[in-house]
């Protein structure tokens, strides 16, 4: 499958790359992110988040408790974390076919949890983290470098 890679040194890099990444993406989008805990999942969709103007990225944060934040007004982010479920049958309580078919950019990290639940026209995004350089490598849906297509 064609894919893309990416290097960030730094969560400010990181947070760039996400606005990039934004910019980049069709909507309405699901986005896949897996990746060890702390490769930077969290601090990508900061940057994501930024990047489609739904909130700032200090306002964005792991909804690692709650499972899903939503950010803009209307909605047009939904920011899912699945790390802590470990069932399918709490998985089913969330409601999230729902979500994938809103006119929204989701984003879900810890999706790899659960494949067969997850939309098959998705963006995946894998971090990996070596001696604290993080390779972001994105595949699935392609991107266009123009922005959108409305
Ligand atoms: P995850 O959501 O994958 O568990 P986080 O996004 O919460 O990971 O990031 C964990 C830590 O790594 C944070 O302190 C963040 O600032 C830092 N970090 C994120 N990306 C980078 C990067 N490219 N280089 C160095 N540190 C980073
Ligand atoms: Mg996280």
């Amino acid at each position: 499958m064609n894919s893309q890679s990416y290097i960030t040194h730094s969560e400010e890099e990181m947070v760039a790359l996400g606005e990039r990444i934004a910019h980049m993406l069709p909507r309405p989008a699901v986005i896949l992110l897996s990746g060890d805990l702390g490769a930077g999942k969290t601090t990508l969709t900061k940057g994501i988040v930024k990047g489609l103007g739904a909130a700032e990225p200090e306002e964005v944060s792991s909804p690692t408790f709650t499972l899903i934040h939503e950010y803009g007004d209307p909605t047009s982010v939904y920011h899912i974390d699945l790390y802590r479920l470990d069932q399918a049958r709490e998985l089913a309580t969330l409601g999230l076919d729902e979500i994938f078919d809103r006119e929204a950019v989701v984003i879900v990290e810890w999706a790899d949890k659960f494949p067969q639940w997850m939309p098959s026209g998705h963006l995946a995004i894998h971090i990996t983290d070596s001696g604290g350089q993080r390779t972001v490598t994105l595949s699935g849906i392609p991107l266009s470098p123009e922005g959108p297509q409305s």
